[in-house]
């Protein structure tokens, strides 16, 4: 039996030739972007949303930030990366799409980022997408950007399975991030201003819905 990967890319053969040269080099690079079911998930809970505009946090080499423009059509996207690598790949490959009018790439730390680089104040959609271990310091910074009734997002909350299994298993290297994570899931369930759910597709997204006054 195919798995579903295999099933979806199938059904997805008409996908643009960029975005499939985009999923070869991150394959190629070890680049985590976001896989088919999470991003056929992700592309799903957007359209049905319909976000204005969208903070990306973590573009990566732009993948994410391009699937989400060309899937709605009159959203924007803002997207912060600090590796100048990817950041310059992001940038060819954004101006290569044709959506460069419509995705803003700042290169940067956005612990670090003034509120001034933003070019827009007040976000429809938040994506959490950077270093894992800092997701809590991500939400706590932006989350003030996101409008009442807008949507938090979060990938990778799973971390491959990591956070399933006992502390003392995890490489020692990644316990301090699992545990921040594991810490960071548990808070923003029971955060009293966002009703919150943990959908198990692709590498586990979370959805963070702000609640209205
Ligand atoms: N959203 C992308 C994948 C992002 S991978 C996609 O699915 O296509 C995570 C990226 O976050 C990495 O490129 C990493 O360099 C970046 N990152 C990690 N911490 C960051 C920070 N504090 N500020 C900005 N970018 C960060
Ligand atoms: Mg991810």
């Amino acid at each position: 039996m195919e798995d579903f990967e295999t099933y979806i890319s199938k059904l997805r053969e008409a996908d643009s030739p960029l975005v499939r040269e985009m999923e070869e080099f991150a394959a190629e690079q070890r680049i985590p972007i976001m896989d088919r079911s999470g991003i056929e998930t992700f592309i799903g809970l957007l359209r049905i949303q319909r976000p204005k505009l969208i903070l990306e946090i973590g573009s990566a080499i732009g993948y994410s930030a391009i699937r989400m423009v060309s899937a709605l059509k009159v959203a924007s996207v803002v997207t912060i990366e600090r590796d100048n690598e990817r950041y310059a790949k992001a940038v060819e490959y954004i101006n290569r799409s044709g959506f460069g009018d419509r995705i803003t790439i700042i290169e940067g730390d956005a612990l670090l980022l003034p509120d001034e680089s933003l070019p827009n104040l007040q976000y429809d959609a938040l994506f959490i997408d950077a270093a894992k271990g800092q997701y809590k310091r991500f939400f706590e910074k932006y989350s003030e950007h996101v409008a009442e009734g807008g949507i938090i997002y979060c990938d990778n909350m799973f971390m491959h399975g990591a956070v399933m299994i006992p502390d003392e298993e995890v490489p020692k290297r990644n316990r301090t991030m699992i545990r921040n994570l594991k810490e960071f899931t548990s808070w923003v369930m029971k955060h009293p201003n966002y009703e919150t759910s943990l959908l198990p597709v692709g590498d586990g997204i979370l959805v963070a819905v702000k609640k209205r006054d």
